[in-house]
């Protein structure tokens, strides 16, 4: 029998309500900073026999060992044995080190992998805070959300920057390239089972995001595999597998399962999604989708604006504008909410011709979608460097800017079919 876990043995506060909880330059003690300093966190499964239980070790010295601001190196190594563990769920675990850190009072994480940002403040070290506490957290927090499938859980945090690099070359970077590989070696024809999430149904009732190899939940964070590994690890939880079957149109993304399945997830408020179509049956978006795409009618295309982008786009509406007629849970034909990694995708509206669709986005979104989007559109349409098509804010952010340059660009838009 397992006990659940409540009280955490650490000298600072830690509770969910500490999350947004900022630490200023000022007010740190230590900093470990990917800017700065080699940093990265992994969490891997090992053999029974390979790890033991509740050893929490720091490994070089701690942030007690000279005067604040204190930088450092860092690598957090989280060793997990269970029965029913699966490679699938070391990043599930893996990205709760954010969360975990930030309970603590006075410890602020941002990032992930060997891209990411620790500060501990002076009030939390004056407290006693050092860092085999974190490793404590980490354990407890393990092994009281995920005792389904860890039996045991060993953690180690690295602090010397030699160690630190070698275990980043040697383990951590094979190990995310490892599964970078596996996400992009899914696709939405080879899988059998997609899965609803249903989490932000607490302030969007009528929601349900479908979410499929090529379609990561609208907020960008509940990847398939999350999903599905969401689904082994709580099986009551919000993600339930659809079954893909009951096609009705492949192009368009119709399936009776997925209709059926949705309306009982939404109590009956939604019965139909198209998957591919932003026109017919558009997915449902709730308030925390990474993109809004809407149509732009007079360029035969769409447009796609990121939450950070605060500027006026072609529509004629911001970020905020948009999102208050997509969001809360109802279906807006036209206009939908999607994550980042879906633009590059080949079943991006393919319902309306896919993302040769795409006329507009801000610069920034663009720059960071260009690689992967121009692979697609070759694929799609033989088309080379797409992206140099796309018109942004520092062309123009007016209609007729827009189709000055696309028309000079000879966007594949304007000569598509009518788009409605
Ligand atoms: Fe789940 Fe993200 Fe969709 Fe919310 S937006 S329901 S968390 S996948
Ligand atoms: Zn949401």
């Amino acid at each position: 029998i397992k006990i659940k876990m409540k009280e955490i043995p650490v000298p600072v506060a830690f509770a969910s309500a500490f999350e947004g909880e900022i630490i200023r330059k000022n007010d740190m003690h230590a900093e470990f900073s990917s800017h700065k300093n080699p940093t990265c966190e992994l969490v891997l499964s090992r053999g029974k026999d390979e790890i033991t239980d509740h050893k929490v070790e720091v490994n070089g010295p701690d942030i007690d060992g000279s005067t604040a601001p204190v930088e450092m190196p860092i690598a957090i190594l989280v060793e997990v044995f269970g029965e029913k563990m699966q490679p699938d769920f070391e990043p599930v675990i893996e990205r709760k080190i954010h969360h975990w850190f930030n309970y603590m009072e006075g410890v602020m994480h941002t990032g992930q992998r060997n891209l990411l940002r620790i500060r501990i403040d002076k009030a939390a070290f004056e407290k006693g805070l050092r860092l085999k506490d974190l490793g404590e957290v980490i354990y407890y927090m393990v092994m009281d959300e995920f005792d389904n499938v860890v039996d045991k859980c060993q953690v180690t945090i690295y602090t010397e920057k030699d160690k630190v690099e070698e275990i980043l070359s040697t383990i951590a970077m094979p190990t995310y390239g490892k599964r970078d590989e596996r996400l992009e070696s899914l696709n939405d024809e080879t899988v059998d089972t997609f899965y609803t999430c249903i989490l932000c149904q607490s302030f969007a009732p009528a929601h349900c995001c479908v979410v499929t190899p090529e379609r990561t939940g609208l907020c960008g964070a509940v990847s398939w595999l999350d999903a599905k590994a969401t689904k082994e690890l709580t099986p009551t939880g919000p993600c339930q597998p659809i079954p893909k079957e009951g096609c009705l149109d492949e192009l368009k993304g119709i399936y009776t399962e997925v209709n059926k399945i949705v309306e009982e997830s939404t109590h009956g408020s939604v019965s139909n999604v198209t998957l591919y179509s932003i026109l017919e049956d558009p997915m449902t978006s709730c308030g925390c989708f990474e993109c809004i795409c809407g149509i732009m009618p007079e360029a035969n295309g769409v447009v796609i604006v990121n939450r950070e982008h605060k500027g006026m786009t072609p529509t004629g509406m911001t970020f905020g504008e948009l999102a208050s007629m997509t969001g809360g849970g109802v279906q807006t034909p036209g206009f939908m909410g999607h994550g980042r990694s879906f633009i590059s995708s080949k079943k991006f509206i393919r319902a309306e011709g896919g993302i040769s669709r795409i006329v507009w986005m801000p610069k920034e979104l663009k720059d960071a979608v260009a690689d992967k989007l121009n692979k697609t559109a070759k694929e799609l349409y033989g088309i080379d460097n797409f992206s140099d098509m796309i018109c942004d804010e520092t062309i123009s952010e007016d209609s007729e800017g827009v189709l000055e340059f696309l028309t000079e660009k000879g966007h594949p838009a304007l000569s598509s079919d009518p788009i409605m």
